[in-house]
């Protein structure tokens, strides 16, 4: 069996007659609306446990999070796995060639002169994504 989450909750969601697409698609506005709850509830879980709490709470709620993210995006037919890989290709331009990287004061990772932004654009249009009035 997949472990992958995007296939475990592709397996949930035909499991449980949930909405499954294959092709990145706009949503009818009533479960675009129950989705966003689905996720703020579970974003709200994790913030209540961060501060704390027990790390089994931390590792369940940010599991939920990750859960759901993948159902919103089965649900619009978006294909998660290579959107992440274009955040992450991104994300890894921070580094500059030198190899500096340039920290906020929190220490969050900030995008330098080389940093290269994710296209997902080109990566929902190489799932068949055609947007409306392009
Ligand atoms: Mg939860």
């Amino acid at each position: 069996m997949s472990t992958s989450p995007a296939d475990l909750v592709r397996e949930f969601h035909r499991a449980f007659g949930l909405d499954v697409r294959s092709t990145p698609t706009e949503v009818p506005p009533a479960l675009a609306e129950q989705r966003k709850n689905l996720l703020a509830e579970e974003a709200a879980e994790v913030a209540e446990v961060s501060h704390g709490g027990l790390l089994d709470r931390l590792a369940h709620e940010l599991a939920d999070v990750v859960y759901v993210a993948y159902g919103t995006a089965l649900v619009h037919g978006i294909d998660l796995d290579a959107v992440l890989v274009e955040i992450h290709r991104s994300n890894m331009t921070k580094i500059g060639p030198d190899g500096r990287i340039a920290r906020r004061a929190d220490g969050k990772v900030l995008k330098g002169e080389h940093y290269r932004a994710p296209d997902v654009s080109a990566v929902l249009r190489r799932q068949g994504w055609r947007p409306e009035g392009a």
